[in-house]
């Protein structure tokens, strides 16, 4: 199988899967990029689900090369302009009281740093993430992650001491017959969990407000007001992680907005910089803020809020403030309903789930009425979405792979066009004809 590998003999791409051509990039204007053949493809995953900003914004190249000739560089250690401006912008857009920001790189960084600080402030050592989560493939943030997939990677060493998991509040995890009873019995499981380790053990929960690549999942109504009232009750920290559902995504600044509830820390990554360069963070409460610095906090990372992703930043808040929030947020029911006809027009789609601009199309085997399982679940299985998936980029558009549950996961730019998300689900419909021949 042709792998990509030819040209690029010396590169272990991460995530590598030798079944799947992962193409060769070369160039990208709006929500499109170009191959080395110069073969164009609808980018409806925002490459890792961070360019938000789309692939050829002006601003913010200039914005990187302004701030590349003035100093590229400075110590995480001291201050810099564009990393100061950049965290009272963050600060104005946090829910809250969240005003003070801790950067870092990655988001597997922010979590492992939003845990440490969690952990430090409670003097608990114990953190609570769910099954079907992703919060990063290092060590430390894999040991947070619940997704089988990274855990089958790393789990025999990953650090997963201090972390306890949870059930999502999905319809498959529980017996409920509403959203409602869904949203209780789920909140009503954490509070068992909490109360099973023993509350003053327990440091925060790290969730993330939809769930991402584990299927864009948003939870039933009322789940995350229950949430932060058991996490008042138990004086447990409510951690955010805002990597995917952060910059306009979900359709606000951040998704746990569209849950109207407030956390005490919130983890950011990719779409901060419209993915234009590397940059990571957590923006923590006030008192939060006020208690690191109230002591020495002998931690960091060299390249943590570099100035030159910090004044990408800056540039990518001003076009998301500038209207691009406000476009992503008007072509979410247009996404929203041309992927509803995929559920009435086949039979395999068993159901379409998301908000704003990240949405899940969960198939199920028509035979069973079971969701189909991922290889790395079941390396027998048969995996028939993830052809789904070539057949859609054969047709020049790029999707994700949502897991355990096999999903495609779309997630265009923010600047999508109706034509474009037009053109996308035309060919993604295509696609799953090509494959289950079902409508
Ligand atoms: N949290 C979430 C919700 C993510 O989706 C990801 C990456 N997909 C991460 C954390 C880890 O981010 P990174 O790959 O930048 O380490």
């Amino acid at each position: 199988m042709d792998n990509g590998n030819s040209d690029n003999g010396r590169v272990i791409q991460h995530w590598y899967d030798a079944d799947h051509d992962p193409l060769t990039i070369v160039e990208g204007e709006d929500a499109t990029v170009y191959d080395d053949d110069g073969t164009a493809y609808l980018d409806f995953l925002s490459q890792l689900y961070c360019c938000n900003a789309g692939h050829s914004n002006e601003r913010i190249t200039s914005a990187i090369a302004e701030q590349a000739e003035r100093i590229p560089y400075v110590s995480a250690s001291k201050h810099n302009d564009a990393r100061t401006r950049l965290a009272d912008d963050l600060a104005e857009i946090a829910p809250g009281s969240l005003s003070d920001v801790f950067f870092a790189i990655s988001g597997s960084e922010a979590n492992e740093t939003a845990i440490q600080i969690a952990r430090t402030i409670q003097d608990a050592p114990t953190v609570l993430t769910r099954w079907q989560s992703y919060h990063g493939g290092t060590y430390g943030a894999g040991g947070l992650t619940g997704d089988p997939g990274t855990r089958k990677t790393l789990e025999r060493y990953a650090a997963t001491s201090g972390v306890e998991k949870f059930l999502p509040p999905l319809p498959s995890a529980f017996d409920a017959e509403t959203p409602d009873e869904l949203a209780h019995q789920a909140a009503d499981h954490v509070e068992f969990v909490i109360r099973n380790e023993g509350p003053e053990s327990v440091a925060a929960i790290l969730t993330e407000p939809i769930g991402g690549t584990s299927g864009a999942y948003p939870a039933p109504p009322g789940y995350f007001e229950r949430l932060r009232e058991i996490c008042d009750e138990y004086d447990v920290l409510l951690i955010s992680d805002e990597v995917i559902s952060g910059f306009g995504r979900c359709g606000e600044w951040f998704g746990i907005q569209t849950e109207d509830v407030e956390p005490d820390l919130l983890t950011f990554a990719k779409g901060v910089t419209g993915a234009y360069a590397p940059l990571a963070g957590v923006v923590v409460d006030d008192w939060i803020g006020e208690e690191i610095r109230s002591g020495s906090y002998d931690l960091g990372q060299t390249f943590a809020g570099h100035p030159i992703s910090c004044a990408a930043g800056e540039a990518a808040l001003e076009v998301y403030r500038d209207g691009l929030l406000e476009r992503g947020r008007e072509r979410s029911p247009h996404l929203e309903s041309r992927l509803r006809d995929l559920e009435d027009r086949f039979e395999p789609v068993e159901t379409i789930r998301g908000r704003g601009l990240l949405w899940s199309v969960v198939f199920a085997d028509p035979e069973t009425g079971e969701p189909f399982v991922h290889p790395w679940v079941d390396p027998d299985a048969d995996n028939p979405v993830a052809a789904v998936r070539s057949e859609a980029q054969k047709r020049g558009v790029l999707v994700g792979g949502g897991r355990p549950d096999v999903q495609l996961i779309v997630a265009p730019p923010l600047c999508v066009t109706r034509e474009e998300i037009d053109e996308a689900v035309d060919a993604l419909a295509a696609s799953i004809d090509a494959v289950f021949g079902d409508e």
